[in-house]
């Protein structure tokens, strides 16, 4: 590996000057990172903070990420922001299956995370039971520079996400989604106050 990188450093010293070099994988993460696109999912108080992020002060359209598309077949980037009902379970779950891959999804703040203080009948107990989730962000609600924060973790990780293993991220979801379906059901749990 040491040799490799040494002869790629030797490599660029004799390029000419406006030339670099790369691997292809690099070139196709640093391509996807630079154009994700996030579909609408405000569904509760932390879609406040998520909308703030869009404003000039805080500018998420330095990552070009400003136009939250209202279609999810424009979309890859999914930001669950606020708690889910039941009701909405299903809606999730449906926007979600129509974005194309690959995708990713922000589970933002304490309720798209763990049902936060609403531990009752009709709200999940964490979005990642209805869709596979690639970064929890905490907060309640998490300002807009947090969420900033997990868009730049989740550039990172679709930055060096290898294109050929696409295949075992989809396993890897879909065990990650079994084994959620296989959890205790959000009725049967209880907290604190139970
Ligand atoms: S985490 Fe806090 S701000 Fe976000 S939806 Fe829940 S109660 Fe609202």
């Amino acid at each position: 590996m040491a040799e490799i990188g040494g002869r790629r450093e030797q490599m660029e010293n004799d390029l000419p000057n406006g030339f670099a070099i790369t691997s292809m994988e690099r070139l196709v993460g640093l391509a996807r990172k630079a154009s994700v696109w996030p579909v609408t999912m405000g569904l509760a108080c932390c879609a406040i903070e998520m909308m703030s992020a869009g404003t000039p002060r805080y500018d998420i359209s330095r990552f070009g990420m400003e136009v939250f598309r209202a279609s999810p077949r424009h979309a890859d980037l999914m930001i669950v922001s606020g708690r889910v009902a039941h009701k909405m379970a299903p809606i999730i779950r449906n926007v979600y299956d129509s974005m194309p891959e690959p995708k990713w999804v922000i589970s933002m703040g304490a309720c798209a995370s763990t049902g936060g203080m609403f531990n009752n009948y009709a709200v999940i107990q964490g979005c990642d039971h209805v869709v596979p989730v690639d970064v929890y962000l905490p907060g309640c609600p998490p300002r807009p520079e947090a969420l900033i924060n997990a868009i730049l973790v989740l550039h990172d990780q679709i930055h060096y996400q290898e294109p050929l293993t696409e295949k075992r991220r989809r396993e890897v979801a879909r065990l990650a989604e079994q084994a959620a379906l296989e959890a205790t059901p959000t009725h049967m749990q209880k907290g604190l106050l139970a």
